[in-house]
């Protein structure tokens, strides 16, 4: 299927995407339309897994900062025993705690950095006193609480991977997935659970606390196992399996318990429903080591899915061509598995903020000699772009062409070069024989930005190419237009991108690292953008789309190198270069424009919601999907507070 070259076909689509805007957040509606048509068998499947997906929720808040729920639980209890609290007041702590849910914390989702409560400490204590005369349930010494919300020093970053030189990356960073340890504790130390336990010392002794029924998070993991169990009867027999070897490593947490389960996952290739739901991406630790606790569930969007299909069948075509030197190219590329879905759930490190497309899993030998599955996230996609106004686009537009080309042209491309990003990017390539141990291990905290640049390079090199017109992905009339639509927004965002650091001069996310480099080694490295000033403002224009892409040709063989051969310096020097320091003055030019029309950092999503319709025997005889178009109502339903 040809991928629909229109941007106007859903122009019939007067639904409400963009709820509401806090701070630099916005929030939106995810629909998920093809739900109503799938078989019931497939609808009660869907729902035991959504429960399933909110009943982990805690897991991730209290790995992401040790004292989330018991703020969170505050917070909620003054919002729904609000009688009586100043208003001030109350509009303050209501606008806080969104910005708390929206991020699952006190973090940013994008800088990494905490944001603070902006009322006094005082009105902040005389609100609790007052909700708890109306019944709400708060602490005794809840002033004990208050440096959390409002004093910026006391643990500032959730996860710092660049604390400056002396300065140790785990007592750097705030998140609960240590506890007392630095990295001196860890030499000749071997972790028999580097995925999913918090190491703590205690008495001088490192110990994992295990993720395990049984372990730390028992509560949540057994809830999470009984909905699991209710779900297997309604899944294909290839999932029924998946399923059953995660129970089973939710119950030992044993790394092979673990491998058996990324294999059964990866070899359910054509079940119509997925989930994933465990300890799975490593951003958030600075070592990138340990797994934050995510889970979604979706089913498979047929139409879209036939045109990823067709890319995937040509991995090994890509694969033959990729740039890099031949000794790192892969033979026999296989299991690149890739469906485009629509998400029912997401939740943990995966929402309310959602990524785009995912590709899984993590673990090389897995990756190598079974495959992986990649998905293309289609209604959040859809629900990005429909959310988007496009003044926000026109702003960092060099002329009236590059706009115009954004507004018809930057929501196709943007959909190819993400499937090509987790299809035939993640999956490619060979790593040396000379190198010991596992990429992750031998890059640290440069692997993850440096994996993404890779797929990233990998799709930016290819998305001129003929081959895409030949498997029917892209209309030959406009794929001129696509490519430079691409390379202008892959340039402008890397501009754009800075609104999203409003402090400091230091990137510390993964995929902001990998854009700013990309970016910033083909200002320095080769003609294809030149960076202008008009009316005291910055652009970025691609001026010459051949060098754009032969330069990203050069990046990428050095990139993969780099992967191959575990070269850590070369990572750190790329990136220490191009990815992660910043002009400060060119942020705050880019914030004053983006404030100035009131443009987003970052989005929120509001998920459908499912309810089991019970027959009188108790039978589920059907599963409603409802959108509530309210964040707060959603957060306090998972919390069981409304
Ligand atoms: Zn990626």
């Amino acid at each position: 299927m040809s991928t629909p070259t229109s941007p106007s076909t859903s122009a019939v689509d007067t639904r409400r995407y963009l709820l509401e805007r806090v701070d630099e957040a916005a929030v939106v509606q995810l629909y998920a339309d093809g739900f109503v048509d799938l078989p019931l068998r497939e609808k009660v499947l869907i729902y035991h897994l959504y429960q399933a997906a909110i009943a982990g929720r805690d897991i991730y808040y209290d790995q992401r900062y040790a004292h989330n729920l018991e703020m969170r639980d505050l917070l909620e209890e003054i919002l729904t025993h609000a009688a009586g609290i100043d208003a001030e007041t109350f509009a303050e702590i209501e606008r806080y705690t969104k910005l708390f849910w929206i991020n699952s914390g006190p973090y940013n989702n994008l800088t990494a950095r905490k944001f603070l409560l902006k009322c006094t400490p005082a009105a902040f204590v005389a609100a609790a006193a007052q909700a708890a005369r109306n019944g709400a349930r708060i602490p005794a010494d809840v002033e004990r609480l208050a440096p959390y919300f409002f004093d910026p020093d006391v643990d500032p970053i959730v996860t710092h991977k660049t604390p400056g030189s002396g300065k140790d990356i785990l007592q750097a960073s705030a998140n609960n997935l240590y506890s007392g340890v630095t990295m001196a504790d860890l030499e000749g130390f071997t972790e028999r659970y580097p995925l999913n336990s918090r190491l703590v010392k205690r008495d001088g002794q490192l110990v994992e606390e295990v993720y395990r029924v049984g372990g730390l998070y028992d509560r949540q993991i057994r809830e999470i196992v009984g909905h699991l169990h209710a779900a297997i009867p309604f899944a294909t027999e290839p999932m029924a399996h998946a399923l059953r070897a995660l129970i089973r490593f939710y119950e030992t947490g044993e790394t092979v318990d673990r491998i058996a389960y990324d294999i059964a996952w990866v070899q359910d290739r054509d079940s119509p429903v997925d989930t994933i739901n465990g300890f799975v991406e490593v951003y958030m630790d600075a070592r990138g080591m340990k797994g934050a606790w995510e889970a979604l569930v979706y089913y498979v969007n047929p139409q879209k899915t036939a045109g990823i299909r067709k890319l995937a069948a040509a991995a090994q075509w890509f694969e033959d061509r990729m740039p890099w030197a031949p000794e790192y190219r892969k033979q026999g590329v296989r299991g690149v598995s890739a469906n485009a879905i629509d998400v029912v759930i997401e939740t943990g490190d995966s929402g309310p903020v959602t990524p785009i497309g995912i590709n899984l899993p993590n673990d090389q030998t897995i990756r190598e000699q079974h495959g992986s599955k990649s998905v293309s996230l289609s209604n959040a996609n859809q629900a990005y772009d429909k959310s988007t106004l496009p003044e926000f686009r026109r702003e960092f537009a060099w002329s009236a062409e590059e706009a115009d080309r954004a507004e018809k042209w930057s929501s196709v491309a943007s959909e190819i070069t993400t499937d090509m990003h987790e299809v035939i990017g993640h999956g490619s390539g060979r790593i040396s024989e000379r190198l010991q141990g596992s990429p992750q291990t031998v890059l640290k905290e440069q692997y993850s930005a440096l994996e993404e640049s890779r797929a990233d390079l990998v799709a930016l090199y290819f998305v001129p190419d003929p081959k895409l017109v030949e498997l029917g992905l892209i209309d030959e009339a406009d794929h001129d237009d696509i490519v430079r639509a691409e390379y202008e927004s892959y340039a402008r965002n890397a501009l754009v991108q800075l609104r999203r650091i409003r402090e400091g001069s230091q990137i510390e996310e993964d995929h902001m690292r990998n854009r700013q480099m990309i970016v910033g080694w083909l200002i320095a490295n080769s003609n294809a953008i030149e960076v202008r000033r008009r009316d005291n403002k910055t652009y970025y224009v691609v001026v010459d789309v051949k060098a754009f892409q032969h330069g990203v040709g050069r990046l990428l063989a050095e990139v993969q190198r780099i992967k191959a051969e575990g070269d850590y310096d070369a990572a750190k020097a790329l990136f220490e270069t191009y990815g992660v320091h910043f002009d400060p003055a060119l942020r705050d030019e880019v914030v004053e424009r983006v404030d100035r029309l009131k443009m987003p950092s970052y989005t929120g999503f509001v998920q459908p919601r499912l309810e089991a319709v019970r027959d009188a025997a108790g039978e589920i005889a059907d599963v409603r999907i409802s959108y509530p178009l309210d964040l707060t109502t959603q957060m306090l339903e998972y919390s069981r507070k409304r």
